[in-house]
């Protein structure tokens, strides 16, 4: 069966309209158009984007790949949207809040722990806070600050972040796009880790740290080098682990310009929200046990689960979510920033076996669809959003949307207390995880 360009061959690429498969001279620019049949996309042209009605862009249909590389032009832009799944029914549980405590004067950040809440003030005072109590204590103090001279890259403004081990042992401030940080002891107030990175497009990310557990102790992982993430003992400084410096030849971890750093609920592996030249996003995953375990010497493609995700171009800094030790959601649909909409791609990184066997092959993609936009988090099975548009709740196998809460936009996610937080205005606002799909 011939295609609707004449030849018999395979279809290649997005349907077109025919304006766009008939162009004669100059190639045609187009817009990327989700029709609304679920995620089904076309391409189509100046006057089909105008047409009130869609006759024309009924008309778009599959050419073989020789007469589709042949039309060229370039992407104006995305019109319509793709189907988003509803199913919305009122959502359990009900958003309680807690005014913040007053001796602590404005709240740069929160980092909720299995002891309680840690709070950053903004005159560098670090408390540590027990909602149901009430109490609340000075822990530390840090002398981290953004530098007056900062100067912000595509609107990212450095920023000071919070971060905290999950028994409430550790804090780390840090400079989101900026180049410094500190681990800090709360039990001392001592800072155990001065941390800096070599300021290699740094301003591109926010800095990247995560807190774990390995055989008994408090690991903080952290990027010193551009492309290199390491793992330090929190409590002594002691380095642990580090990613190997590449010699000659080309390795596939080496290259990445580390982002923010996303554990899975077990710690059993981490996800960087990396950049890659000349840039695109390309979030990368590893496993952490041999590596933390033996060092260096473990790393190697085929010991390391070393798993790439599908490019982006120009667009990183992206929500990251794991669901599970396996299964790793990432925000946005599409190739480039320029046609991104909102919603949701699930990798499946255990399908490469447990100790990534086979390195070379992106993970499978289990799920995509529609609608998911802001800060993903996850908890039960199910992924929760965060947006200008609020609060809502997915299946992330199917897809559905199964709630919705329009005037929440949490902010932290709570494991803990197994509550999603929103820190606000108006103080903390938190609402429990558990049950929601009931
Ligand atoms: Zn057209
Ligand atoms: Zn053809």
């Amino acid at each position: 069966m011939a295609l609707i360009c004449g030849h018999d061959a395979p279809a290649h690429g997005l349907p077109l309209c025919e304006h766009i498969r008939n162009a004669a001279t100059e190639p045609l620019d187009h817009y990327l158009h989700y029709t609304g049949r679920g995620l089904e996309r076309q391409r189509i042209c100046v006057i089909c984007r105008e047409e009130p009605a869609p006759a024309a862009t009924m008309a778009a249909a599959a050419v073989c790949e020789d007469c589709f590389d042949a039309t060229g032009g370039s992407l104006i832009g995305v019109f319509g949207h793709p189907e988003t799944l509803d199913e919305a029914r009122p959502v359990r549980g009900m958003v309680e809040t807690n005014a913040l405590p007053e001796e602590a004067g404005k709240v740069v950040d929160v980092a909720p722990t299995g002891d309680g809440i840690v709070l950053l003030c903004d005159d560098g005072r670090i408390l540590r806070w027990d909602i149901d109590s009430g109490r609340c204590t000075e822990v530390a103090r840090t002398t981290i600050a953004v530098p007056a001279e900062a100067e912000a890259w595509c609107d990212r403004n450095q920023a000071l972040r919070l971060h905290a081990s999950r028994d409430g042992a550790f804090a780390a401030v840090v400079i989101d796009y900026g180049r410094t940080g500190e681990v800090i002891d709360l039990t001392t107030g001592a800072v155990t880790v001065p941390l800096e990175n070599d300021g290699h497009h740094s301003d591109t990310v926010p800095f990247s740290l995560a807190f774990t557990e390995h055989a008994g102790r408090v690991v903080v992982l952290h990027r010193r080098q551009w492309n290199l993430v390491e793992a330090t003992d929190a409590a002594t400084g002691v380095p642990v682990a580090r990613m190997p410096q590449e010699e000659g030849g080309s390795s596939t971890w080496s290259g990445h310009f580390h982002g923010a750093l996303h554990l899975s609920p077990a710690g059993t592996r981490c996800a960087s929200d990396a950049w890659v030249w000349h840039p695109a996003g390309r979030p990368v995953a590893w496993s952490l046990d041999r590596w933390l375990s033996e060092g260096e010497r473990a790393w190697s493609e085929d010991t390391i689960g070393w798993a790439g995700l599908p490019s982006c171009g120009y667009y990183w800094d992206r929500s990251l979510v794991w669901l599970d030790e396996d299964r790793l959601v990432l925000e946005g649909l599409g190739d480039d920033e320029q046609e991104l909409v909102p919603g949701a791609r699930v990798f499946d990184l255990g399908s490469r076996g447990p100790d990534g066997s086979k390195p070379a092959d992106e993970p499978a993609e289990t799920a995509t669809f529609a609608g998911p936009k802001g800060r993903f988090f996850a908890a039960d099975g199910l992924l929760f959003s965060s947006s200008e548009s609020g609060f809502e709740i997915w299946n992330p196998a199917t897809g559905v949307r199964l709630g919705a809460l329009a005037g929440f936009r949490p902010t932290h996610h709570d494991l803990a207390r197994g509550e999603l937080i929103e820190l606000s205005a108006i103080g903390l606002r938190r609402w429990r995880t558990a049950g929601a799909e009931s």
